[in-house]
């Protein structure tokens, strides 16, 4: 791995490490340039992995697997919980990593360091918590015994929009469960995930049990490794798009599917919202990661009364937030990651105001270097609009206009996607009954984040299977087994 002048500035060298991390072997290479998004400038440049690469990796984990399995849970406990440990203690170098490769605001990149190592935290807990069962039959012919085994080598997927925590919220749980694994991080931000390597190797992580490679070639890597019958589970992050297309790969050897995929969270407020608390939660659920979340408020639908109120508060706190690199400490909204998500974004307000929608602030690409995007909020948008179904990805708020609760439910719900959803309302009865309603796997009430990591992750309808987090998490990497006993 290389990396450019500008970068050994800002994080610490014991984070450095030198590409794929196979079998306990660190194998440097080039082939994948990293970009700082604030500038378009060379980062580093890390290894290429092939396809013999991703064999040698399935290799490796399956070598570990047999220890790793027997190892006992309270040792697989620990070392989970120095690696947590360690990722706190590196917080800052982590935090700027992330801010360097993937633009969010240092801030938001601290924030996700606190959320990425809790997972580490929340799974040394859950892995000497592992349940079983035993129960009567009803014929009394025999007694049920159930016990979890680990499920086998894992293939792991994360996305660049958070590059710590899409890694530790799988391997957490694998690791717990008894599994080896091989992580295949975003090629937009591979950094982060080598430094976790490295503190994972410091914290006891065995050769082999934690395998991560690099590549240009995600499809024809992810297809040699769930072709092989080695493989038996596949946990990915990222858009409802690849999701498919791997669920369809998978199938081919019925390789078990957790998928944490797209968004289109709609935010309600309805008129008896307490003004102040809506707006901060919005901000929250807008602009954490400058809109770059699968959980990031995507349609605001605000009803009549208190419409315009919101809308001018929304427009204030929007326009006041500064923008810059995320590694400037005074950075409030990031660049985005390419450029290409900045055509994106322009492409889906354009066509809005095109309809008739109104920017009361943005609106527009910024056109110094970089690929930055403003602040923006939009009223007087049309509910069919094509920002409406397409997730934003970015710092745009469009408003919507609402008259009663069954016509903000039809519009939420109005949806392929069933991620995340939010309701403001003093109503705490009208709140509940409204997200009994609502199409969703997460519900925020009153509130603009709910990512915990004791609390189950995951999406209904195209969002994604399974969930991540919480106590039943690490059953994700696990298999029931079933004994019929007579004794
Ligand atoms: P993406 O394009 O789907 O990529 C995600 C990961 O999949 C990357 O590592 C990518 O590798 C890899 N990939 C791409 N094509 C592949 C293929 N054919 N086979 C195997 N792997 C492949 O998503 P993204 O743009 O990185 O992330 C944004 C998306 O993730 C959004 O839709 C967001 O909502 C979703 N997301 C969901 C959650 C959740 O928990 N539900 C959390 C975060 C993000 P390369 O980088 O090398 O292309």
């Amino acid at each position: 791995m290389t990396f450019h002048a500008k970068f050994s500035g800002y994080a610490d060298p014991a984070l450095h490490a030198a590409g794929l991390y196979i079998g306990g072997k660190w194998q440097s290479g080039s082939g994948i340039t990293v970009l700082d998004p604030s500038t378009g400038n060379l980062l580093a440049e890390v290894a290429d992995a092939a396809i013999e690469d991703a064999q040698r990796a399935v290799d490796a984990a399956d070598a570990a697997a047999a220890g790793w399995r027997a190892t006992p849970a309270r040792q697989r406990s620990e070392i989970l919980r120095r690696w947590y440990q360690l990722m706190t203690q590196h917080a800052e170098e982590l935090a700027t990593l992330i801010a360097l490769e993937n633009g969010k605001a240092l801030a938001d990149a601290r924030g996700e360091v606190a959320y990425a190592a809790e997972f580490f935290r929340w799974y040394a807990e859950e892995a000497t918590r592992i349940p079983g069962e035993f129960r009567h039959t009803p014929s009394g012919s025999h007694n049920i015994l159930v016990d979890h085994e680990p499920i086998g080598i894992a293939v792991l997927i994360t996305p660049w929009n958070f590059p710590a925590a899409m890694a530790t919220r799988k391997i957490g749980p694998a690791l717990a469960a008894g599994c080896t694994v091989i992580l295949k991080p975003a090629s937009e931000t591979p950094l982060t995930a080598y430094a976790m390597a490295r503190l994972g190797e410091e914290a006891g992580v065995p050769p082999g049990v934690v395998n991560v490679l690099t590549t240009s070639n995600p499809g024809g890597i992810t297809n040699a490794m769930l072709a092989d019958p080695r493989v038996r589970k596949l946990s990915f992050t990222g858009s409802t798009g690849v999701g498919r297309v791997l669920l369809a790969e998978a199938a081919k050897s019925v390789v078990s599917c957790s998928m944490e995929l797209g968004g289109n969270a709609p935010f309600i407020v309805f008129d008896d919202a307490d003004l102040e608390v809506a707006l901060d939660g919005a901000m929250i659920a807008k602009m954490r990661n400058a809109g770059e979340a699968c959980t990031a408020a995507n349609r605001f639908y605000v009803q009549a009364g208190i419409h315009d109120a919101f809308v001018a508060g929304l427009t204030a706190r929007m326009k006041s937030l500064k923008i810059g690199p995320g590694y400037d400490p005074e950075t409030q909204c990031g660049p985005m990651i390419t450029q290409n998500a900045v055509r994106k974004i322009d492409r889906l307000v354009s066509e809005a105001l095109a309809a008739g929608a109104r920017a009361t602030t943005g609106g527009k690409p910024l056109t110094e270097n970089g690929y930055f995007y403003p602040p923006t909020v939009l009223e007087n948008v049309p509910v069919n609009a094509s920002i409406a179904r397409e997730e934003i990805f970015g710092p745009v708020a469009p408003v919507y206009k609402f008259e009663s609760d069954d016509e903000a439910i039809r519009l939420a719900n109005n949806t392929e996607y069933g991620l995340a959803a939010y309701i403001y309302s003093r109503d705490l009865k009208r709140a509940m009954k409204v997200g009994k309603r609502i199409e969703t796997g997460m519900l925020g009430i009153n509130r603009g984040l709910m990512s915990d990591p004791a609390a189950p992750f995951g999406g209904v309808k195209q969002s994604g299977l399974g969930r991540e987090g919480g106590v039943t998490g690490i059953l994700e990497f696990m298999e029931p087994k079933y004994f019929a006993v007579d004794y």
